[in-house]
C-alpha cells in the first residue's frame, strides 16, 4: 500500500478527500470522518488559520507544534532550524528544540501510523527530554488534554514536534495532517507500547541498512503486531 499522503483522509486514508475549509491543512473524505477527528482537530484548527506565514521570523524558521508541560493546549510556534554543512554527511537541517526542552533532549521519528497501519509519506520528529519518566518532569498537561479521555498519562515534560523531509536531512512546516499522525502516535505509545517498539526497531534496522542509499522503499501495510521489517525509509523525495 502506498504511504499515507497528507492529501488523503486523515481518519480512514481514503484518497478522495477535501480540505478542512477553515485551516486547509488536513483533508477528510466525509463529514463522518471530519466529525470523528473534531475533538482533536479543534485544538489547532482556528489557531492554525490565524498563524500567519507572514510572521515567519526568518527563512530558517519552520512551523512546529509545542506541547507545553504545564499548559492545557498544544500551540503553534516558529521553530528555528539549524543548517549544518558537513563534508562527509552533506547538507542537513534540524530543529533547535533545546530552548523549549532544557538540557538533555532526545527525539523519535513518527514515520508510521499504527491506527491506519500505513507508512507516512512525510515524517515528523518529536523531541522530548531524554529521561522524562525519571528526571522529575511533570505529566504533560497539553498532551493529556489532547488525548483524554482514553489514555492514562504517560508523556512527561515538554515536547516539540516538527516536520522533516529526505530522511530527516531537511525540515519543513508542520501541517494539521501531521498533527493527527502525531496524536495517533501518542495514543499508540500509551495503549500498545509493544506495537511501537517493534515498529521502531524495524525502522532503526532499515535506516541503518539504507543509510547510504537514501532510497525510498515503497513496501507498506505492515501489521503493528508483527516484528516485521517492512517499515522503512519514507523520506519524501523532492
Ligand atoms: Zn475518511
Ligand atoms: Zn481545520
Amino acid at each position: 500500500m502506498a504511504p499515507l499522503s497528507p492529501e488523503s483522509c486523515a481518519m480512514c486514508g481514503k484518497e478522495e478527500a477535501r480540505h478542512c475549509t477553515r485551516c486547509k491543512s488536513i483533508a477528510y473524505c466525509s463529514t463522518a470522518c471530519q466529525k470523528a477527528d473534531w475533538v482533536t482537530h479543534k485544538l489547532l484548527c482556528r489557531p492554525f488559520s490565524e498563524f500567519d506565514v507572514l510572521t515567519r521570523p526568518s527563512p530558517q524558521h519552520y512551523r512546529a507544534i509545542f506541547f507545553p508541560e504545564e499548559e492545557q493546549k498544544p500551540k503553534l510556534i516558529w521553530l528555528y532550524c539549524v543548517t549544518v554543512d558537513d563534508e562527509d554527511e552533506g547538507h542537513s537541517q534540524y530543529g533547535q528544540t533545546a530552548p523549549y526542552l532544557g538540557r538533555g533532549g532526545a527525539g523519535i521519528d513518527v514515520a508510521y501510523n499504527c491506527r491506519l497501519r500505513r507508512k507516512l509519506s512525510r515524517r515528523s520528529r518529536l523531541d522530548h527530554k531524554d529521561n522524562f519518566l525519571a528526571d522529575g518532569s511533570k505529566i504533560n498537561q497539553s498532551i493529556w488534554t489532547t488525548l483524554k479521555p482514553d489514555m492514562t498519562p504517560y508523556w512527561c515534560g515538554p515536547v516539540v514536534a516538527y516536520g522533516t523531509l529526505k530522511n530527516n536531512t531537511k525540515t519543513r512546516d508542520l501541517s494539521l495532517a501531521d498533527f493527527r499522525n502525531i496524536v495517533d502516535h501518542f495514543h499508540t505509545y500509551d495503549r500498545n507500547k509493544r506495537c511501537l517498539i517493534s515498529q521502531l526497531e524495524a525502522m532503526v534496522e532499515s535506516d541503518y541498512n539504507n543509510s547510504t542509499t537514501n532510497q525510498e522503499n515503497s513496501a507498506g501495510g505492515s501489521d503493528c503486531k508483527d516484528t516485521g521489517s517492512n517499515t522503512t525509509n519514507s523520506g519524501e523525495m523532492v
